[in-house]
């Protein structure tokens, strides 16, 4: 049997790689990188631990044979990075769209709206939810 097949059987029912172990490897480089930047003998110690921890974590899930788990984890990983990432595209826009538009929440559905700048106040209807509600552009 070869190398590659040997892996194989030996990575069967297991979780493997997925999208949160990636964001787990690419924070321990950023540590490492982080602590050759630090000179005191404690933190680079303790930052080398949480780098070791983390590692160890990461295995562990590459590892794992509890699938399901593992998967929930992964789905709730992308989750909170989905919204970190939302996040911050909005800001870009917001900073692109500075002179035409306001971003406004939909008080109801809590949908992004993209309104025109247009100063005063508005009555609104949510695309999404067709809720209608007030909004005040000072600037
Ligand atoms: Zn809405």
């Amino acid at each position: 049997m070869g190398f590659l097949q040997k892996i194989q059987q030996f990575m069967y029912g297991r979780n493997g790689f997925d999208s949160y172990t990636f964001f787990l490897l690419i924070l321990t480089l950023i540590i490492s990188t982080v602590n050759f930047f630090v000179w005191g003998y404690w933190a680079s110690l303790v930052l080398y631990i949480i780098q070791l921890l983390i590692l160890g974590y990461a295995a562990f899930r590459i590892l794992s044979k509890s699938v399901h788990k593992r998967s929930a984890e992964n789905r709730r990983f992308q989750k909170i990075w989905n919204g970190v990432k939302n996040f911050f595209i909005l800001q870009k826009n917001r900073i692109r769209d500075i002179k035409t538009h306001r971003y406004r929440k939909c008080r109801y559905c809590k949908a992004t709206l993209r309104l025109k700048r247009r100063r005063g106040k508005h009555t609104v209807r949510c695309p999404k939810c067709r809720g209608e509600f007030k909004v005040n552009i000072v600037v």
